[in-house]
Parts: C-alpha cells; structure tokens; sequence
C-alpha cells in the first residue's frame, strides 16, 4: 500500500494491477459491475457514449469513474475493441463472504484472468463470423537470412508459418489482413506502418520471446514433440515468430492455451503470388470501396456455413500453384456437380450445421456455454450425415469417386462421443450453465433426484402461498424471490395494517416495505428456501460436472474434431462452388505446367451480376490468348522456360467506356479463380500456373504516403516491372495517363518493350495512346486488340467485342456528352479536336498554333447560345387543349416529317 500512499486498499489493487497492464483498459470486477477508474474511465465512457461518474478522491483529486454491468459486458468490449483498444479483465477471485472474514477492510481478491485485444477473441458476439480473425506475429530475418511470419485463428486453432522477408511483409499481410500483428519491441517503424495499412493492431512483446530454440521448444511441446522437425522444415526466423505467437497468446490467456493443431509450414512459393495494389484493384475480397459488397468473394460466395465462407475467403485471397492441391479441388467441385442430388443433400445438411471449429475453440479453452456443446454435437453429427451421402456416391454412377473419398476424410468415427453427447444435452441447452436445464432429465440420478427435491419444494411454496391467501383472506397475497430477500410473502400495501397487528405478526416477520407492497417472511419459507437452495445447487454442481465430463471427451479428441470440422468447411466450399458453376454456367479450366493462357467466352463474374442486378443488357463474352506461339517454345507440360526469346502481349485501344478496364480484371480473375480451384465463367479456359499476378488498374492518390496519382502509379509500374518474370500475368490499364501527354506516351512504350523483352511475361495492355499500336510490327508476341464500337448518328454504341486490331479513336468527346458535360463545352471540345488533328505537325505545336490563331480560345467556356431546334419550336407551338382530335394527328405528322428532314441534315 505504501507504493499508492493516500490510496484505499481497493484503489491501491486497482493501481497495481493497472501498473500490470499500462496497454489495457482494466475492466475492474466490483460485484454486478465493471468498473473502470481514472484515464481508462475517460477513454472508455468516450468511445462507449455511457456517463463518466466519480468516486471518492485520490490524491485530493476526484477519480474519474465509469462501469458496465457484467451480463451485457461483451457488447462493451466488442465496441471497445473495435474501436482499438485492448481489455484487461479483473475479475473477482473469491466470494466477498470469505474477504469478509479476514476483516471488515478486507480486499476481495482480483486477477486478471484474460485480456481481449483484436486477434486473441473467441466470443461468437466478437467475431465476425465469415472471417478469419488471424493473430500474427512476425520475426525478422538475422545475419540475411528471411524473416518469418507465424499466424493463428485463435478461434479455430490453426496454426502456419512461411518465410517471410521484409520485402514480402505487405503482400504476406495484406492477403491475411490480421486482426493483430505481435512485433518485437521497439517495434520496426515500418513494420508498424504496414499493420496499420491492414488494419492491424499491434502488439509489442519483448525481443526475447522470439527467441528461435525457445519458440521451437514452446511451440513442439504443445504436441508432445522435442522439436518441431516433425511438422516441417522451420527456419529460425520462423520458429521464432511460432514462439512469440505462443507467449502472446499465453500471455493474454493468462495460461489457457487454446487448442491449437501442430504447426503447418507453407512453402514461400505455394501460392500465386499478388502485391497489396493488385489485391486492391482486383477487388478479390473487398471493394475498393471496402466493403464487401462489389468483390469477387460477394458473387461466388454460395457457402452454407460460417466456416465454408472463411475457407472460401483464404482461398480467394491466396491461390495456389500446386498443380495437384488445384487439380483435387476441381475434382471436388465435379464431383458435387456431377451429382446434383448428393449436392443439394450436402448443402441442405451444412445450412443446419452449427460452427464446430468455433465451438471446439471455446471448449478447448473452458470458455464455452451448454450451447457450444450442442453445436459440437450437431456440428459432428452434420459431419457423420455428409460421411454417409458421400459414401452413398455410388447410387449416384460415381462408385468409389476418389474425390467423394478424399473428402470423405475425417467426417466418420464420432458416433460414441456424439451419442454421449446426445444422451446427455437437453434440445435446447441455455445460454449459460448457471440459467439450469442443459442436462436432460433421466441421464442422470443424482440430477434428477436434486431437481425432484428443488421442483418438489417449489410446488410447496405454490401450496404455502395459496394456504396463505386463503387464510388471511388477503387474495393478492403472493410468495416471490429476488436476489436480496430470497423467498418472501408480498402483499399489497393496503394490507399492511392486517399483517403486522395480531394474530398475524406473530407468525409473518416484517422484512420491507416498499411504495406498493409489504414484505414478510416465515420460519417455515425460510427452512424451505434453505432446502430449496439446496437441491438447487445440487442439481447444479451435477450438470456443471456432467458438462465437464462432456467437455474433457471433446478435448480428448480434438485433433479428429478439428479434422472434421476443416472437412465440413472444404466441402461446404466445393458444394457452393459446384452451385456456383452449375447456376452461372462456369466450366472446369484446364490448369498446367504450361504458359497457356487461353480463354473462350470469358465473362468478367462481378460486372456480370451487376447488370444481371440493374436488368441492363447481358455481359459480352470476350475471348483471349495470350499462349505462346509453338514455336517460341510454346505450351507443354513441364515446359523449360529458357529458348523462348519472346511472351504474348495485348495491347488493347478502344473508345473510353467501352470496357478494356473490365476485359482485363475479367481474365485476371479469371487465373484468380481457376488457381483457387474453382471452375471459371469462361465456356472453355486453358491456363499455365500463373506464380505471380500483377495488376495496375486506376490511378488513386495516396496522399497519406506522400504520393501522388503519378508517383503511385509509377511506383506499382516500377514493382511490375522489377519482379514480373515469364510465368506472371500482367494486367496493365493505361499507364502513363498522369503526366504530359510525350512523358506518358514515352513511358508506356518504354514499360511494353521492358515486359515483352525483358520480363516476358503474358500481359495484357490498355492505352489510350494509338501510337503503340505501331510497336506491333517490331515486337514479335505484341498483338493488337480492341473493343468494337459503331457510331451511330453521331452517337457511339459500344459493342463490347474485343477483336483483332488497332482503335482509330477515344471517342472522349462522345463519352463526355454522355456523360453530361454542358453542350457548349462538348461543342467547343469536338471543334478543337478536329483541329488538333488536322495537319503534320505533333499535337503540342498544334495547339500552339491554334491558341495564336483563334483568339476566341479564351471564350471557350462562354456557352454557345443553343442551336436552332425546329422541332422544339414546333412542340412550343401547339396547344392540346385548343386542339380537335384531327388537328392533333396532323401536328403529330407534321412532327414526324420534321424530325426526318433533321435527319437527314444530320
Ligand atoms: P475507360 O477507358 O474510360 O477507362 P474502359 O474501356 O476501361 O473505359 P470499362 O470501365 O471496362 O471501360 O467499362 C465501362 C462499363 O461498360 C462497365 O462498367 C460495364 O458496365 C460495361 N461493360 C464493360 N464490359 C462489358 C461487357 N463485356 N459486356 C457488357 N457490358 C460491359
């Protein structure tokens, strides 16, 4: 007490826990509430809207004091959280009563037993359900070596590491987008920059808990192992960021670990690799507005169950390479095609299956309720239901399907521990242990007994009350129970006379008097409430250690709870994926060793179902192919790169709007799709693995970085550039669009020659700048496309067709008009542009010229007075009202015949 002089005891175990956990708003158990003092009042009562109170004085100074009451205290902390703060929870350790009993001033005795920061959350309510919520921790590489990454989701307990350099760093992140990122401390400037990028918390630990041979040690030890050869080839990078992530998760646990399953190390080469720009503009699980909405995941999200969705989401956000892991997912989508029946069985059993993975997480840490142990139980009898429709594959023609086997894996075996569990649940468990009633009657004597005791008693206490009424003549006379008084006899206040004068004082003793009522109570009430009490917590010890007992038979297996609940999710995802392709019309891409890249009838999904949404005309397939010619050393299985001097390009033109921004997202997602393991919107697709996809699609400024809309495009142009190689796909759209008209057309040249020579890689180009079309003749794989259009009456009509050849114009002006740019500046804009095209000399000299010979420039923006419009005068002229019906026919002919002559003008 001496370190908080002044202080009350209670304050100075305050302070002291506080002084524990300086990061952490402290939640400070005080009975029904938590209560939180001093700077953490004042942020907490801010960020929650509640009233900052005060209470007592510290120092001569009021504390600042605000609270939450305990049994809605999650929605106060998910808003904290989410608002990014971290929560220490102090809660009360012992009864007041035994506190009491060392003295009046005893302290009860607090610890905090858990601190919820973003990525350490198990909660359904603080979880969003169809995302991962990964913690990771990251370790830098020493004397050269890469660094390495280790990941968790808390909630369902899988636990990766990779290589992970710190050049690696944002691509690594941004695919996971974790909720936390633990870094040594101080933490790296940069690396602190970039979890916030993502949206990242970070926490900083001490240097020494990613120590390698200790977090080889830690992590093996959790499996029983001496080393963690057993589960890979870990680098000491990477076992240090496994280390790291165990002490955090220790440390905000205090001690409960969760059930987390043996290390899995992936390759640094297993997926496609994508920057963090390309992820933005592909918009694979965001928008670039961010949110969901308008992503890739939104239109082929067909998963029945939470955790079908988060595998659906990983795998979209990291397409892999491995031919074999590509080949078998399809295999499971065929499979789930092929065979509509099974397909809808599935789904219709997943769409009632509970979040098994989650449900184990909170059993495995001891935090669960009745009703996370029946989802385990209906999650595994999902998993035991589907194991049977699989194995049944052979009445559907697919006897003995290798893909219905693989899948099938992990779904059998838990018919002991489900009927277990079944015997004992009730239907329809309560939230809560403490609410009673998960246990079903007849599982188990001694519950049965209790409660037939409690239930029994409760039944007196109906008798006693209506003996009661019937002989003091009091009608309304009730027994209640609160928290405070337990059992009593209320009556109305009307009868209070009656009941405190004799004969009835000497059996009713007084207890309170309230606005409305009088309460008593009686020698015998309170006996019974004693027995009462009793059987009650009888019958409540029994459930909690039958509860227990059904908890300690989950963790005994759950690596095989685990494997099923991961089972459920991979075939939730195939089903969805199946549905996907079968409703949308998708077909199975052939994926190879190759640098094929062939699309027939390709369809950009999110635009698709975007003008499928606005009832607008349906989306033009385009085809493309970007293969190399056989002779360049063309596409084959296995295929050495080297001997082939040049890689196809498109280079795209076209008329603004006419959709090149979308043909190429299209084929770009369309590698996204098929490398997921997905079938593809595209009537026949053949794609060499892509290893890394680069996009560079739109100009954004990023200010907050210091750059502008040229420098970020050249800087994500540089990227491509410096790291594209010959089996990448590069999406570029109109590079060089942010500076002088020479610079950009330079730059664009100059970036084509560089990918087709240098990087040789397949890629796609937009451009607005006619002139490389001329390049054509001098690249050998350039080829030239573009979106067909037709003008009509002055008017473009975009056909959306990517054909062969070379755009003539931009139709920018057209587009403006439709765009709504005020006639006189759209008149203005097409005088100059004919002007600007006319003649030899280049543009620059040509608007010299015409600024020096037409002094009406400056009046540019003036507006035309509007142009004579024949036909308006005449709808000016008439007059319905005053009109017969004949006269009204021969204006409309009138009409008809002026608007042809204005046609014909035209
Ligand atoms: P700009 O040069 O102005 O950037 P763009 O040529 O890149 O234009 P997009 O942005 O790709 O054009 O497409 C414009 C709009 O055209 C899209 O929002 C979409 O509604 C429609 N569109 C694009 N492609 C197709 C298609 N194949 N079928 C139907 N509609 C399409």
């Amino acid at each position: 007490m001496a370190r908080h002089p002044g202080a009350t005891p209670v304050m100075a175990q305050f302070l002291d826990m506080k002084a524990a956990h300086p990061d952490s708003l402290l939640f400070f158990r005080m009975g029904d509430f938590y209560e939180l003092f001093f700077e953490d009042a004042v942020k907490a009562a801010g960020a929650l809207g509640i009233a900052l109170t005060k209470r007592g004085t510290h120092q001569g100074e009021p504390i600042p004091m605000c609270g939450v009451p305990i049994h809605n205290a999650e929605r106060y902390l998910n808003d904290l959280i989410r608002a990014g703060f971290r929560v220490a929870l102090a809660e009360q350790v012992e009864d007041p009563a035994e506190a009491k009993k060392r003295g009046s001033k005893a302290v009860v005795a607090r610890e905090v037993l858990r601190l919820y920061t973003p990525g350490t959350l198990v909660e359904d309510t603080l979880l969003e359900t169809a995302r991962h919520n990964y913690l990771a921790a990251w370790a830098p590489g020493r004397n050269g070596d890469a660094g390495g990454l280790a990941w968790t989701d808390m909630s369902t307990g899988r636990l990766s590491a990779r290589a992970c350099s710190r050049e690696a760093l944002p691509e690594l992140l941004a695919r996971l987008s974790p909720a936390e990122l633990v870094l040594a401390a101080p933490a790296d400037a940069g690396a602190e920059a970039l979890a916030r990028e993502v949206g990242a918390a970070v926490a900083e630990v001490a240097p020494a808990s990613f120590q390698p041979a200790q977090g080889a040690l830690r992590t093996a030890g959790l499996f029983g192992a001496a080393t963690l050869a057993p589960y890979g080839d870990f680098s000491d990078a990477e076992a240090g960021a496994l280390g790291a992530l165990i002490g955090y998760l220790e440390l905000t646990q205090k001690g409960d670990l969760p059930l987390l399953q043996p290390p899995r190390r992936e390759a640094p080469d297993a997926g496609m690799a994508i920057d963090p720009a390309t992820r933005r503009n592909l918009e694979l699980t965001e928008s670039l507005s961010g949110g969901r909405d308008g992503a890739l995941l939104s239109v082929i999200d067909r998963t029945q169950t939470a955790a079908g969705a988060r595998l659906l989401a990983d795998r979209a956000s990291a397409p892999v390479t491995d031919l074999e892991e590509i080949r078998a997912r399809q295999d499971a989508v065929a499979l789930f095609l092929e065979a509509p029946s099974l397909r809808t069985r599935v789904r219709e059993i997943l769409a009632g299956a509970p979040d098994l993975a989650r449900a184990l997480s909170r059993i495995g840490l001891g935090r669960h309720g009745p009703r996370d142990l029946k989802a385990l139980a209906n999650g595994l009898r999902a998993a035991e239901a589907i194991g049977t429709a699989l194995a049944a594959t052979g009445a559907e023609g697919l006897g003995g399907d290798p893909a219905a086997e693989r899948l099938a894996d992990g779904l059998s075996g838990h018919q002991e521990l489900i009927e277990a569990y079944e015997r004992a649940l009730a239907e329809d468990p309560p939230f809560r242990l403490s609410d009673g009633g998960a246990i079903r009657d007849g599982c188990d004597a001694d519950l049965d007994e209790a409660r037939r005791l409690r239930d029994r008693a409760r039944q007196v206490i109906a008798e006693r009350q209506a003996r009661h009424a019937e002989e003091t003549g009091i009608s309304a006379l009730k027994i209640k129970h609160n928290n405070v008084l337990g059992y009593f006899i209320e009556t109305p206040a009307t009868h209070a006379r009656k009941m405190m004068n004799p004969p009835w004082d000497e059996r009713f003793i007084h207890r309170q008097t309230t606005a409305n009522a009088v309460r008593f109570t009686t020698v015998e009430l309170s006996e019974l409430e004693a027995k009462i009490a009793r059987a009650g917590d009888r019958a409540a010890e029994r459930e909690k250690a039958i509860c227990d007992a059904l908890a300690e038979a989950a963790r005994g297996r759950a690596r095989e709870i685990s494997a099923a609940a991961e089972a459920l999710a991979a075939i939730d995802v195939a089903a969805g994926l199946a549905e996907l392709a079968e409703r949308e019309d998708w077909t199975r891409p052939v994926v190879e060793a190759s640098r094929a890249f062939e699309i027939e009838a390709g369809r950009h999904p999110v635009v698709e179902a975007a003008l499928r949404k606005a009832g607008e005309a349906p989306f033009v397939a385009n085809d493309c192919d970007l293969s190399a010619a056989p002779e360049e050393g063309g596409p084959c299985e296995g295929d050495p790169l080297e001997g082939s001097a040049a890689r196809p390009i498109w280079l795209i033109t076209g008329p603004n709007m006419a959709g090149k921004s979308t043909y190429l997202r299209q084929n770009a997602l369309i590698a996204v799709l098929a490398q997921m393991g997905s079938f593809v919107p595209a009537a026949r697709a053949r794609i060499g693995v892509v290893d890394r996809l680069f996009s560079r699609v739109g100009a954004a400024d990023d200010l907050a970085r210091g750059r502008s809309t040229f420098m970020v495009e050249m800087v994500e142009t540089a990227t491509i550039l410096n790291q594209a190689g010959p089996r990448s796909l590069v999406i570029l759209d109109e590079i060089g669009r942010g500076t002088a008209t020479y610079d950009g057309l330079s730059i664009a040249w100059a970036t084509l020659e560089h990918l087709h020579d240098v990087n040789r890689c397949r890629g796609l180009f937009a451009t607005h700048y006619h002139e490389l079309t001329a390049l054509a003749g001098r690249l050998a794989g350039l080829k030239t496309a573009t979106v067909a259009v037709r003008e009509w009456k002055g008017e473009v009509v975009f056909l959306r067709e990517i054909q062969p050849g070379a755009a003539d114009r931009s139709y920018g002006v057209q587009v403006a008009r439709l765009a709504g740019m005020p006639p006189a500046v759209v008149a203005r804009a097409r005088t100059l542009l004919d002007m600007l095209e006319q003649g030899d000399a280049g543009p620059a000299a040509r608007a010299a010229k015409l600024v020096a010979d037409l002094p009406l420039f400056a009046a540019a923006s003036a507006p035309e007075p509007a142009a004579a419009d024949p036909l308006r005068d005449a709808l000016d002229a008439f007059d319905p009202d005053a009109m017969t019906p004949r006269e009204a026919l021969e204006a409309l002919y009138a009409l008809k015949e002026a608007a042809a002559s204005e046609d014909e003008r035209a």
